[in-house]
């Protein structure tokens, strides 16, 4: 049978960090009790440089539940993306298949059961998958719109109302390790990977207690994060602009000499303006290009692996 590690990153979460355990423990108990997971199955708590008690209160379920929760601690505060970066790096070689989930618990737990099953059926990614924002802010629906929206106008692919509530199998958190990027975006990531992938639809909750501790600011930067390391299409909008500007510097040249033949014109307002849109179409020609080695120099640096091996049949296969 197969291993769940339930992959939990906790920033400040004293709050709702026993909720949270009681919850999952439930949800765990619920599904070895059904025989979809074996009987070792456990919760890892991340504790993500936590400024309460949050550590405490993981050491004491633990203490409590040795076999059921674990927690690991990171040395300092690293953000959301790698706390639970680490989780699942962690989890790796201790699980068959992980899910990670937020701490708050508004995601609906009880479609960890329909990721298991969708595992089962041969998917190695299940994407948890919002089915509406009611209870969101107004503001936070609008600027979450807007943030796919601008995604993919960027060129980065990434599943619509999906955040990080997401079962992994081992082999996809095994290819997912080849990643050494330092600019994580992960659900941009996952697509990446190529195995089979399916959705479950839920309903996203209020949070449990506490406070978001996802300000406009910080979503702002994920929202960066994830254009730069996915995407060199800004370079290539430079460039497109710049052969754009120098197709028009040409009209621009047709339009002042017919003035200047036409005779409606100050004297050296013809080579002024000419000179102008030339010289400034070439320039971001020039930009654009070095832009694109600078995109490829990128692409190097990242390092990504080329392909991940899904089956490989030969006489040795059994
Ligand atoms: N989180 C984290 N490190 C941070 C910020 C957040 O590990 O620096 C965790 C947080 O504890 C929670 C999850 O990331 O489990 C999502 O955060 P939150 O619920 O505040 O975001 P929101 O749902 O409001 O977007
Ligand atoms: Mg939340």
């Amino acid at each position: 049978m197969d291993r769940l590690a339930i992959v939990v990153p906790c920033y400040n979460e004293e709050e709702v960090l026993k909720i949270a355990s009681e919850t999952l423990r439930g949800v765990l108990g619920d599904l070895i009790e059904k025989e979809k997971i074996s009987k070792d199955s456990y919760i890892l708590f991340v504790n993500d440089g936590s400024k309460d008690r949050t550590w405490q209160l993981i050491e004491e379920e633990h203490a409590a539940y040795p076999s059921m929760v674990f927690g690991l601690k990171l040395a300092g505060n690293v953000g959301h993306q790698f706390a639970l970066t680490a989780g699942l790096l962690t989890a790796k070689d201790m699980c068959d298949i992980s899910v990670s989930i937020d701490a708050d618990l508004q995601d609906d737990v009880n479609v960890i059961e329909s990721m298991v099953d969708s595992f089962h059926a041969g998917n190695d990614i299940v994407y948890g998958v919002r089915r509406e924002r009611k209870t969101d802010t107004f503001f936070k629906r609008t600027t979450a719109l807007a943030f796919y929206k601008v995604m993919k106008l960027m060129g980065v692919n990434s599943v619509y109302n999906h955040a990080d509530f997401r079962l992994m199998s081992k082999r996809a958190l095994q290819a997912f390790s080849e990643y050494g990027e330092n600019n994580l975006y992960l659900r941009g990531m996952m697509p990446l990977i190529g195995y089979r992938t399916d959705s479950v639809y839920y309903d996203r909750k209020e949070r449990v207690a506490g406070e978001s501790k996802y300000p406009l600011k910080k979503m702002l930067a994920l929202a960066f994060d994830g254009i730069s390391s996915f995407s060199v299409k800004p370079i290539s909008m430079i460039l497109g602009m710049g052969f754009f500007i120098v197709f028009v510097s040409f009209l621009a040249l047709l339009y002042a000499l017919i003035s200047y033949f036409t005779g409606h014109v100050v004297a050296g307002w013809t080579s002024l303006i000419i000179s102008i849109w030339f010289l400034g179409g070439l320039q971001l020609l020039a930009i654009g290009l070095v832009g694109k080695y600078i995109g490829k120099i990128y692409v190097e640096v990242k390092h990504r692996p080329r392909y991940h091996i899904e089956k490989l049949l030969t006489d040795q296969t059994e």
